[in-house]
């Protein structure tokens, strides 16, 4: 067998098993320090009690035979699918159908599947630094060539967001892009778009007859109401935007699995003889062929997430994890660090002292104040410079690793 070659043009190491190497490596060395991690953005709440509930009550439905449950609907169930209409898109002014909603056991499955609607050769856009998924997954179909020495990959486009921008990536001045991931709030920047910026972009990718791919996963954490939660609350884009959300951080679905993507009936691809596709019918298609739908229980949990003590108690731990982030900025800020994000998002975004190599202060941290963070080069060359820590977190251990920041730096 012939293997892919692509996999070899991937770096070793991928990110998150590099940084527990380290961190193993340290408290092997120093088996009496007190590590504490603000590396992976994964949650730490339990589960909130509404959906607990709903979770039994599914369970005990399929341990009798009148309500058992088989194969289900393989976009996802209606009692789903009308609680993210109602909830996530009318609640806000837009009309989603219910066809036109995917669900999934995640948003990291979606972003990389949805590229089996791209032709192979298609030219991909990508913010730097960003969620590094979009980057490898386009590595692994082939896309692009054998990273250079600066870790940019020959046929990629890098969108550069840096302070200058706000974090934020500017369209492109010209086309010649299939399609161009946008995560907003963004991880790890912590950047939110605003809806100027998604004008801007809705009208760009219209003008060059380009997809845009919109990763929400973080929408629940913009404390804006004005700020707009979903891409298509700006005019044109049902016409050139997939849209992913996820219950992982909304609603503590790490572990549970439930995501959704939305592909409007009006995008449209174009085919092999020039002629217009219909990506929504190309993806209900892939969807039926390679899923058989995400599980009833899990489900049930999600659509429990949107009931009123659903959402109160999934919003509750949303503010508590936003209250970490503002203790983390404060803390940070007040020892002398240059920090952004945390305010619409998890993630804390700082600029290493002096502007010392991300692994560097990934090392210094860890050996002066057992913290672990994650180094801003793993999400793109852009994000040299810069380290993500993330609120998902205790607020003990919070406070412990402010107090631990400002004992050391400041
Ligand atoms: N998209 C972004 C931007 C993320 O940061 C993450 C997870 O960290 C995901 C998607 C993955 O979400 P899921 O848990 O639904 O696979």
């Amino acid at each position: 067998m012939r293997a892919n070659p692509n996999f070899q043009k991937l770096p070793a190491g991928y990110l998150f098993p590099e940084i527990g190497r380290r961190v193993r490596a340290f408290a092997a060395a120093h088996p009496d320090a007190q590590v504490i991690r603000l590396g992976i953005g994964d949650v730490t709440e339990p589960l909130a009690p509404a959906i607990v509930a709903a979770m039994h009550a599914a369970v005990d439905e399929m341990a009798v035979r009148a309500t058992f449950r088989g194969y289900g609907p393989e976009q996802g169930y209606d009692f789903l699918l009308d609680a993210i209409r109602a909830h996530d898109y009318r609640s806000r002014g837009v009309e989603i159908g219910a066809d036109e909603i995917f669900v999934s056991d995640g948003s990291k499955c979606d972003s990389g599947n949805l590229q089996e609607l791209f032709a192979a050769d298609a030219v991909i856009a990508i913010a730097d630094p960003v969620y590094p998924v979009y980057v490898d997954s386009n590595v692994m179909a082939g896309r692009t060539g054998a990273p250079g020495p600066d870790g940019r990959y020959p046929g990629l486009v890098y969108l550069p967001s840096t302070a200058a921008t706000g974090f934020v990536p500017e369209p492109p001045k010209g086309g010649g892009i299939d399609v161009v991931y946008l995560c907003s709030p963004n991880n790890p920047t912590g950047a939110v778009m605003t809806r100027d910026h998604l004008t801007a972009w809705v009208a760009w990718a219209r003008q060059h007859d380009a997809l845009i791919v919109f990763d929400a996963a973080y929408e629940a954490y913009i404390q804006d109401p004005a700020l707009p939660r979903s891409i298509y609350e700006i005019d044109g884009a049902r016409e050139c935007a997939i849209e992913l959300r996820s219950y992982s951080k909304r609603a503590g679905f790490t572990g549970v699995r439930c995501a959704f993507m939305v592909v409007p009936k009006e995008l449209r691809g174009v085919g092999a003889g020039g002629e217009r596709v219909s990506l929504n019918a190309m993806w209900s298609r892939r969807h039926s062929t390679k899923f058989n739908g995400t599980s009833y229980v899990v489900q049930r949990g999600a659509a429990a997430s949107y009931s009123a003590e659903g959402m109160a108690q999934t919003l509750g731990q949303v503010a508590f994890y936003m209250d970490n982030a503002r203790l983390l900025r404060e803390g940070l800020t007040a020892a002398g660090f240059t920090v952004f994000g945390g305010q619409h998002a998890p993630y804390i975004w700082l600029g290493t002292p002096g502007g010392a190599k991300s692994w560097d202060f990934f090392d210094e941290l860890l050996t002066k104040a057992h913290l672990v963070g994650t180094p801003g080069s793993g999400f793109g060359p852009a994000g040299e410079g810069y380290f993500r820590l993330s609120a998902f977190n205790s607020r003990a251990n919070v406070e412990e690793a402010v107090a631990r920041i400002r004992r050391v730096f400041a």
